[in-house]
């Protein structure tokens, strides 16, 4: 059975509901390139999910001819290029990992720096990462110190929560860090 049997792909193959041959143009466009439009919506299976739609009908890479085809790789790459230079700043790492020295569930979210959580709705996650975060930062799991001169504080970053108060900018004030080699996004929970 071909794949172009469904009446709803029927309807985009002959062009009867087809954005591109009805509207000029299809929806959710982000941003026009060359021969095509990146576009999102937010009907898209996932968040953040994108597509890449040539501006005029074709159904097969073959209906192009080698120009079209060469410019549509050219704004493939250009797109590709770009999500890179984005999600490079991004690491995917579980929500729950176990610790590699204590065997211990930790919670790993952040309010500082954790974005949302992968295949969920963005309001699904917004939610679920203020009840983590919540609930991570009750006063009872929260430890304050008051530092005196000669106080040295040693604590284990991987699974505590860690940040400053403000200081007075006048006053002296050095801070080393020990960073070890582990990576979260390796780990399993
Ligand atoms: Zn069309």
């Amino acid at each position: 059975m071909s794949k172009w049997n469904s009446p709803e792909w029927e309807a985009l193959y002959s062009g009867d509901a087809c954005p591109i041959c009805c509207e000029g143009r299809p929806l959710g466009i982000v941003a026009e390139l060359n021969v095509t439009y990146l576009t999102s919506s937010p009907e898209s299976p996932m968040w953040g999910y994108c597509c890449l739609v040539l501006k005029r009908h074709a159904v097969e890479l073959y209906d192009l001819s080698a120009d079209e085809a060469s410019a549509l790789m050219k704004d493939m790459r250009r797109v590709a290029e770009a999500l890179q230079a984005i999600t490079s700043h991004y690491r995917r790492h579980p929500v729950i990992l176990r610790h590699p020295d204590s065997g211990r569930e930790i919670l790993y979210v952040n309010p500082g720096i954790t974005k949302y959580i992968i295949g969920m709705p963005r309001d699904e996650s917004d939610d679920l990462l203020k009840q983590l975060h919540t609930h991570s930062t009750r006063p009872s799991y929260v430890y304050s110190h008051d530092w005196q001169l000669g106080d040295l504080v040693m604590f284990d970053t991987l699974g505590t929560l860690h940040r400053r108060e403000a200081w007075d900018p006048t006053e002296r004030r050095v801070m080393r860090q020990l960073s070890t080699l582990w990576d979260p996004s390796e780990a399993t929970a």
